[in-house]
């Protein structure tokens, strides 16, 4: 199987600070879970599709014409609209836009990916967790099958 280098990976950070790889969309995508009986949106990562994801691009032109590589390259770093987004993913999804680019800003994206390697790592098969949901779609999925709109075991 092809194995992507942390380098191939960092196309997987969005400008926004969000962690492409932890996205439902993105991880739809890469096991094809569609084929499941779901009916999903798939999205190959914010930078790999040539445009920024619907987070901020409709509203932030300087993302809309990429011409920021991170929000924190931006004088109005950190905007209202990014604030707004990231509070809403400290509350539903467990994890900070914010904190992610101040990280990446005082360190490297690389540093960053190894320590998200990390902190998303399913203890059973050591792929990914989706914030989205909080379950390792390989070794969950039948939950995330009974109830599609599961959601770190808070609904
Ligand atoms: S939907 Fe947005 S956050 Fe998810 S993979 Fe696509 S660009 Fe990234
Ligand atoms: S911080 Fe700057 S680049 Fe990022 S969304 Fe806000 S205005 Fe746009
Ligand atoms: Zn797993």
């Amino acid at each position: 199987m092809y194995q992507s280098s942390g380098k191939d990976k960092l196309v997987l950070i969005a400008p926004c600070g969000m962690n492409c790889s932890l996205c439902i969309a993105y991880q739809f995508r890469e096991k094809d879970l569609n084929k499941k009986g779901f009916h999903r949106t798939y999205c190959p990562g914010c930078i790999p599709r040539g445009k920024n994801c619907t987070h901020m691009a409709d509203s932030c032109e300087l993302l809309a014409k990429g011409l920021v590589r991170f929000c924190y390259e931006c004088d109005s770093y950190p905007c209202k609209r990014l604030k707004a987004l990231d509070k809403r993913y400290q509350t539903k999804y467990h994890m900070s836009m914010i904190e992610n680019l101040d990280f990446i800003k005082g360190n490297d994206a690389e540093k960053f990916l190894e320590k998200q390697e990390d902190k998303w790592k399913c203890p059973d098969c050591g792929g990914l967790i989706c914030c989205h949901n909080g379950l390792c779609l390989d070794c969950n999925l039948d939950i995330f099958l009974k109830n599609k709109k599961y959601r770190w075991n808070e609904d």
